[in-house]
């Protein structure tokens, strides 16, 4: 096992019972959102959970107030993965021209990482406290099992600020009702945990102080299992969710995810919809493009003189 006492930046890993791995996103100050570190970090890590035979459960954990903030757009660290950490068979076309590295760059860090961590072999558990928002949400649903604090709360801001049809890992109407999604997504509005709950989106909330104990206890419950049927148990639903057409609409939100980005960027030229933006982000971004064309404007004149 190469993954075996690699150091990570913004990841821990523990071992917090016997049979239990608890994978802990460890970058509280950004409210944990997820760049190209955090993502190879998480699959390392959750490699090592799933290759090591004395681990039954693993647990998906966060540090700080907030879950996770979504995908990092603040451009810090590195912006594609090196090719030595992608899974992927797709080649190394992420600087492709027009939209060939953006394609696949989400096609590898958003859609097929995610399906690979949903179907890793080992029952898996969200411990939830906070917002989860966007992006978040894809780490949240690639879990078997959430468990969320009562002051947990879920948003999904992709259509309503950005012109996209909702995040990369388009689970939406397999995580609660059609209606429910609709709504969820064309008003852009948050999710109590109470209202996750009554939805089926997670299967308990508990007080914050005794989230991470409850967790714990419902993991040392199922890691008491004979590990090999609780992976069959996983595989067969997670089977029957697939006939049920997610994976197919997975594929298809993805694509039209695709879409509202390409729609942006032939728009405005990023790839998100400026004016869906709130105002304050909206000025931010307006500024940003401004001080782009300014500087192409002086580099043509430049090499016009
Ligand atoms: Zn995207």
């Amino acid at each position: 096992m190469t993954t075996q006492g690699r150091e990570y930046e913004q990841v821990l890993y523990e071992e917090t019972a016997p049979k239990v791995a608890r994978i802990v996103m460890n970058r509280p100050s950004r409210s944990n959102a997820q760049g190209i570190t955090m993502t190879y970090e998480l699959d390392d890590a959750l490699k090592r959970a799933c290759f090591d035979d004395s681990i039954n459960v693993i647990i998906l954990a966060a540090s700080g107030d907030h879950w996770n903030s979504g995908h990092d757009i603040s451009g810090e660290g590195p912006n594609n993965p090196s090719p030595d950490e992608i899974t992927s068979l797709w080649g190394s076309s992420y600087h492709g021209k027009g939209w060939e590295g953006f394609y696949a760059r989400e096609k590898e860090i958003y859609l097929e990482i995610s399906e690979r961590w949903r179907n890793a072999p080992k029952p898996t558990i969200a411990e939830i406290q906070g917002s989860v928002i966007s992006g978040g949400m894809i780490l949240a649903w690639m879990c078997d099992l959430i468990v969320c604090s009562d002051d947990a709360r879920f948003r999904d801001a992709t259509a309503a600020e950005m012109g996209i049809a909702g995040v990369e890992f388009w689970q939406h109407p397999y995580e609660m009702s059609v209606r429910k999604a609709k709504e969820w997504l064309m008003t852009g509005g948050w999710m109590t945990a109470q209202e996750a709950e009554r939805h089926g989106m997670v299967n308990h909330v508990v007080p914050r102080e005794e989230l991470s104990g409850r967790t714990l206890e419902l993991a040392r419950n199922i890691a008491a299992n004979n590990p090999f049927t609780m992976k069959l148990v996983k595989q067969a639903m997670n089977f029957a969710q697939d006939q049920m057409g997610r994976k197919a609409a997975s594929d298809f939100g993805f694509h039209l995810h695709q879409i509202g980005h390409m729609q942006a960027m032939l728009v405005n030229g990023v790839p998100i919809d400026i004016d869906s933006l709130p105002p304050k982000m909206r000025e931010v971004a307006r500024k940003t493009l401004a001080a782009r064309d300014a500087a192409n404007d002086a580099a043509t004149s430049a090499l016009s003189e």
